[in-house]
């Protein structure tokens, strides 16, 4: 048997993935001619947003196929994830025709006019059908009321609401994304408008359990919060007609008598534009509030006499007021009391991190792994130091210096050093935990510890330490300098999941006190006998040393490449204001001029202050971007990143040319696409990241670690067994 198509790697799968695991929507607009098309695109482009183009089977018909060709060259083009889809096909010829000859990348089943054991019988021969030509599947559990546009009115039917026995149902037929009927109705609600069963969604969504993303048919007229509701209720594909098309109705019924042809096409663009963008920004909705003060709405509340100008300011300030702690209440409330904290599931703690890292404090989160690695380089430094001198504890000395030296006089080992750790790590962090590329991640970091874990040459302590640090120097961090710390909740999040992490890469917590007697009640315990724990070997193993003063030296070198030379000085002075002392004792750094410490308490106090009452809480789609989601032309993923050498960086047009580029270029820096291939600018493939010496090596070993992780694959409560 030949091997059927990747579905993981289809369009509409990867989109809908990516919008239930970060909790928002993604428009699925009905197009009728080159103009939506036009209009649905430019929105997503300038919103930068995913989106997904269907067309009913009409279209394809009445264009033979003309206009999907046209949706997907559009779509290749865009600079954004867009799927094509086609909606309703309820003839099973046409299915088979639509898979074999037009570029969809998913299709719905509909077969719902049949009854149902039919209904499931071929539901369930026309996904095989289309999965084997790589294309995803949709269809509709239930009966949704109502026709459209050529779909047949199944209204003679009765309309049925569908149950959780009949989501099993349909998934037992393979099909990726399910309609479900939960009295949304095709066509027109009248005055009353949608009345939809919540409370049955929920259990629809209970009852899919991750396996099938859930679809929102039947939008017309939907007010703002209701497909917000829907989406908190795990709904992450949003069908919609005339809340894209409705004004370009409008536009067509008053206009198409007076304008000039090509004005009234341009116009009418527009009109799509506006509606797109609007549902665009609604869709985020429970991620953050901003959509209710989106910018678009800004620009109309700021022109004006300076009276409003005024109030404009003064709500804004109120409604920085109101959002800025959103995210931290909102998780405050999830979880009230410390008892609640132990029913935390390895994914909730999971999204929390992530938000930390991608909305709430990306740089001080980013540059405190940064400063972590700095301590783990002087333990890795202390390693290589073991590995050269047959010694499993290294004392500091003259010859150690050399060996120090020696391995870090090149700042473009160290860099690279820092790219990989840091783009396996955000590999790691910023995917579910059950993501393949997470997964990647886990086993490539336990195959390049494994050779020095099995000889003694790195210690069990070692790698607690380690991964005690990637926890809590961010929360350290973000205390000292952020605009708030992170709270209890995100800190028991934190603990979760590196818990997890820490287990996944068989990291013993034998040095810990609750361990074998009854273990740990919750993430915070955890975390808190970690800190307790690591802040005791620290004060133990980190002594100041000659050598260790050269490890920082390199370090600070690549934080600082691509400053100019004239700053360094001061810039030198700053961070080492921004070590903690023992840290600074360890390295050998002189004391911060007292200048300098008071910059920093002035930067920091300011910086308080703008983002606490000035700014807006982050968007998630203005998140903090660490890789590429999709794979690239070669195959490999890109990284987003960089500080000192562009590693990995795709050199788009606007890496190359940004104003951040031109700066680089000035001191004499590389900007992505420099020096061929020197920093692989095709970008990386995970499981070969790593020292060069270990480049295509230890697939067996990465393979064992997924299997052993698939095997204890437990992503629910880590803490439900103890
Ligand atoms: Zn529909």
């Amino acid at each position: 048997m030949g091997s059927l198509p990747d579905l993981t790697q289809n369009k509409t799968v990867r989109i809908l993935e990516d919008a239930e695991r970060h909790g928002y929507g993604v428009i699925a607009s009905i197009v009728y001619n080159v103009e939506h098309i036009l209009g649905v695109v430019k929105a997503a482009e300038n919103k930068r947003s995913p989106l997904i183009i269907q067309v009913f089977p009409w279209q394809v018909k009445f264009s033979d196929g003309l206009l999907v060709r046209t949706a997907a060259d559009a779509a290749s083009r865009a600079s954004v994830p867009i799927a094509i889809h086609l909606d309703h096909c309820q003839d099973e010829a046409l299915v088979k025709l639509a898979a074999e000859t037009l570029p969809f990348d998913s299709i719905m089943v509909d077969m719902s006019h049949h009854e149902k054991a039919e209904n499931l019988a071929k539901t369930k021969e026309l996904v095989s059908y289309c999965h084997a030509r790589g294309i995803a599947t949709e269809a509709e559990p239930g009966r949704i009321e109502g026709g459209e546009d050529g779909v047949a009115d199944t209204a003679d039917m009765e309309g049925v609401l569908t149950t959780p026995e009949e989501v099993e149902e349909f998934i037992a037929t393979g099909v990726d994304f399910l309609a479900p009927a939960v009295g949304n109705v095709h066509g027109e609600y009248g005055p009353k408008g949608p009345n939809l069963d919540f409370a049955r969604l929920e259990k629809i969504r209970k009852q899919a359990n991750g396996r099938v993303r859930i679809v929102l048919h039947g939008t017309n007229g939907f007010p703002d919060d209701v497909t917000r509701a829907c989406i908190t209720k795990g709904v992450s594909k949003i069908n919609v007609n005339k809340l894209v098309l409705e004004d370009w109705n409008t536009h067509m019924r008053e206009n198409a008598s007076q304008m000039l042809l090509t004005q009234f096409m341009e116009e009418g663009v527009k009109h799509v534009v506006a509606m797109q963008e609007h549902q665009m920004d609604t869709r985020m909705s429970n991620v953050s509030l901003h959509h209710s003060f989106s910018p678009s709405e800004m620009a109309h509340v700021i022109v004006g006499s300076p009276a409003i100008l005024l109030c404009a300011a003064m709500l804004y300030l109120a409604l920085v007021r109101t959002l800025r702690y959103n995210r931290s209440n909102a998780v405050k409330r999830e979880y009230p009391t410390r008892e609640s904290y132990r029913n935390m599931t390895l994914e909730e703690a999971w999204k929390i991190q992530s938000r930390l890292a991608e909305v709430e404090f990306p740089t001080v989160f980013s540059s405190s792994v940064f400063f972590a690695l700095f301590k783990v380089f002087l333990a890795i430094d202390q390693v290589e130091y073991r590995l050269t001198h047959h010694q499993t504890y290294g004392i500091p000395s003259v010859s150690r210096l050399l060996a120090a030296t020696g391995q870090l006089t090149n700042v473009r080992t160290a860099s690279k050093r820092a790219a990989d750790t840091g783009v396996i790590l955000t590999e790691v962090l910023l995917h579910h935990p059950s993501d393949p590329r997470a997964i990647d991640g886990i086993a490539r970091m336990s195959f390049l510890h494994e050779r020095y874990r099995r000889t003694g040459k790195i210690s069990d302590e070692d790698m607690l330490y380690t991964l005690s640090l990637f926890v809590l120097e961010p929360v350290r961090w973000t205390k000292r300098i952020d605009w708030r710390e992170v709270n209890e909740v995100e800190r028991c999040a934190m603990g979760t999941y590196w818990c997890w992490l820490g287990e996944a890469m068989d990291i013993p917590y034998t040095a810990l006190k609750s361990h074998g007697s009854g273990g740990w009640a919750n993430g915070l315990h955890f975390l808190d006998e970690l800190e307790e724990w690591s802040l005791g070997y620290e004060v133990g193993n980190m002594v100041s040393a000659e050598t260790n003063k050269a490890v920082a030296k390199h370090t600070v070198d690549i934080a600082l490449f691509n400053i100019p030379k004239v700053l360094h000085a001061v810039s030198f002075d700053l961070v080492s204001c921004l070590l903690e002392p023992r840290l600074r004792t360890a390295i050998m750094f002189e004391r911060p001029s007292l200048l300098a410490s008071l910059a920093l308490k002035v930067i920091v106090a300011l910086r308080k202050l703008l983002v606490r009452h000035f700014f807006l809480p982050r968007p998630y789609f203005l998140r903090k971007r660490w890789f590429s989601d999709e794979l690239n032309a070669d195959g490999r993923f890109n990284f987003e990143q960089y500080i000192a050498h562009p590693s990995y960086i795709r050199p788009t047009f606007y890496k190359r040319w940004s104003l951040n580029s031109w700066l680089i270029r000035m001191v004499g820096g590389s900007v992505p696409g420099d020096q061929g291939a020197e920093y692989c600018p095709q970008g990386y493939i995970i499981t070969e990241l790593g020292p060069d010496d270990m480049r295509g090596k230890g697939e067996h070993d990465m393979q064992a670690t997924r299997d052993r992780l698939s095997r204890n694959g437990r992503i629910d409560c880590p803490f439900d067994r103890w």
